[in-house]
C-alpha cells in the first residue's frame, strides 16, 4: 500500500554526495530519507579498484566503499529506502515527490544527488574489456597504466585533458578522434598539439576493442576510418572512452534550471539552486572535477546548506507566529 512519508531532508541518490548529505543531516537531528535509485552507491558500485579516497592506505573496492558509506549514514540514522522518483512538486514546502512505487515522500527540504553516467560508445566488445583495459575516467584509472601506452577516445574538454593528465604516467599517449578538429577549448588543444608524448590519430573511430589472454585484456583497437572506411590496429593497454556524460536529471526539466548540458545549476560556492529548500550535490551539477572526493564534499555542504535554510526557515516562522 502506497504511504506518505515526512522528513526534514529528502535525498534523491546513494552515491558519494547522496550519503555524505546524509551522514551530515543525520548527525544534524534532519532525520534524512535517502532514496536510493537506480543503481544503489552510484558509480563507485561499477568500479573496481579505488586508490585516491583519501583515509585508506591500501587500495579498496568501489562497491566495499559504498557499503561502509551507507553503513556510516545507516549508523547515525539514516532511512535508506529503494524508490525510483517519478513526479514532484517544488512549488511550496513541504516539497511533494512521488516514486514510482506511489510512495509519497512530502520533504523539507531536497538535496538531489543523482549522479551523472559516462557515455560510452556502446559496443559489446568495449562492455566485455570494461575494467580489463576499458575505463570512462583517467583520474580513476591513469594511474594503474605506468609507462604504458594508452588511448583517449574523443574530442572535447574531457578527452583533452585525460590525454594530459595520463601523460603523468604513460610515455605513449593517442588521441583518437572521429572528425578531423577537436571541440576543447584553444587553450587545452594547444596544450595537447605542443605534447611530445601526445599523438592524435584524426577521422578514427572505434570498430572494435580487441583482447586476449586468460583472463582477457585489452590489447589493441580496431579503427575505422570515417573518410575512407579503412580498417586499421592500435596496440595499446589502456582505452579511455571520454565522449561525455549524461547527468541524470530529466525528472527535474521544467522544474530546476539547467545548463545545456542538463547539469542543475547552482549558486556559485554553494549548493542552492534556483528553488529556496532545494540543494544540488556531486556528479549531476559537476561536469569538471567529478571524483567521489569532490562529491563527498559537496555532499556535507548541502546538507549544512540545508539545515541553515531550516533554521532560518524555522525562526521566521516562529518570529511571524508571535507577531
Ligand atoms: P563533449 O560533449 O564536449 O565532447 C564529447 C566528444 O566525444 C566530442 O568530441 C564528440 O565528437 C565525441 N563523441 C561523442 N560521441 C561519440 C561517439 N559515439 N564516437 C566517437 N566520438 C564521440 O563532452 P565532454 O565530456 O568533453 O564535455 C562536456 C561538457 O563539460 C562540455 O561543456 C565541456 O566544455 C565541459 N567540461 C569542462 C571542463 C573544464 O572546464 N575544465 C572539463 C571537462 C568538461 P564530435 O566532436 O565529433 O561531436
Amino acid at each position: 500500500m502506497a504511504t506518505t512519508h515526512h522528513t526534514r531532508m529528502l535525498i534523491i541518490g546513494s552515491g558519494p554526495a547522496g550519503l555524505s548529505a546524509a551522514i551530515y543531516g543525520a548527525r544534524a537531528g534532519m532525520q534524512p530519507i535517502v532514496v536510493q535509485g537506480l543503481q544503489p552507491g552510484g558509480q563507485l558500485t561499477i568500479t573496481t579498484d579505488v586508490e585516491n579516497y583519501p583515509g585508506f592506505r591500501d587500495v579498496i573496492q568501489g562497491p566495499w566503499l559504498m557499503e561502509e558509506m551507507q553503513a556510516q549514514a545507516e549508523h547515525v540514522g539514516t532511512r535508506m529506502m529503494w524508490d525510483i522518483i517519478s513526479g514532484l512538486d517544488l512549488s511550496s514546502r513541504p516539497f511533494r515527490l512521488t516514486g514510482d512505487s506511489g510512495d509519497v515522500f512530502e520533504a523539507e527540504t531536497l538535496v538531489i544527488a543523482t549522479g551523472a553516467q559516462a557515455r560510452w560508445l556502446g559496443l559489446d566488445s568495449e562492455q566485455a574489456l570494461q575494467g580489463k583495459g576499458v575505463s570512462a575516467c583517467a583520474t580513476c584509472d591513469g594511474f594503474f597504466y605506468r609507462g604504458k601506452k594508452v588511448v583517449v577516445i574523443g574530442g572535447g574538454n574531457t578527452a583533452v585533458e585525460e590525454a594530459l593528465y595520463l601523460t603523468n604516467h604513460s610515455p605513449d599517449v593517442t588521441l583518437i578522434h572521429r572528425r578531423d578538429s577537436l571541440r576543447a577549448e584553444r587553450i587545452l588543444q594547444e596544450r595537447l598539439f605542443a605534447h611530445p608524448n601526445i599523438t592524435v590519430l584524426w577521422n578514427k573511430e572505434v570498430d572494435r576493442f580487441v583482447g586476449s589472454g586468460t583472463p582477457e585484456v585489452l590489447t589493441g583497437l580496431d579503427l575505422r576510418d570515417t573518410v575512407t572506411g579503412d580498417i586499421s590496429h592500435i596496440a595499446t593497454d589502456g582505452a579511455f572512452v571520454a565522449i561525455g556524460h549524461k547527468p541524470a536529471t530529466e525528472v527535474f526539466v521544467g522544474h530546476l534550471p539547467m545548463d545545456d548540458d542538463g547539469y542543475l545549476i547552482v549558486e556559485k560556492g554553494s549548493t542552492k539552486t534556483a528553488v529556496p529548500g532545494v540543494f544540488a550535490a556531486g556528479d549531476v551539477t559537476d561536469k569538471i572535477y567529478r571524483q567521489a572526493v569532490t562529491a563527498a564534499g559537496m555532499g556535507c555542504m548541502a546538507a549544512l546548506d540545508a539545515e541553515k535554510f531550516l533554521a532560518e526557515a524555522d525562526f521566521a516562522s516562529k518570529a511571524s507566529a508571535a507577531a
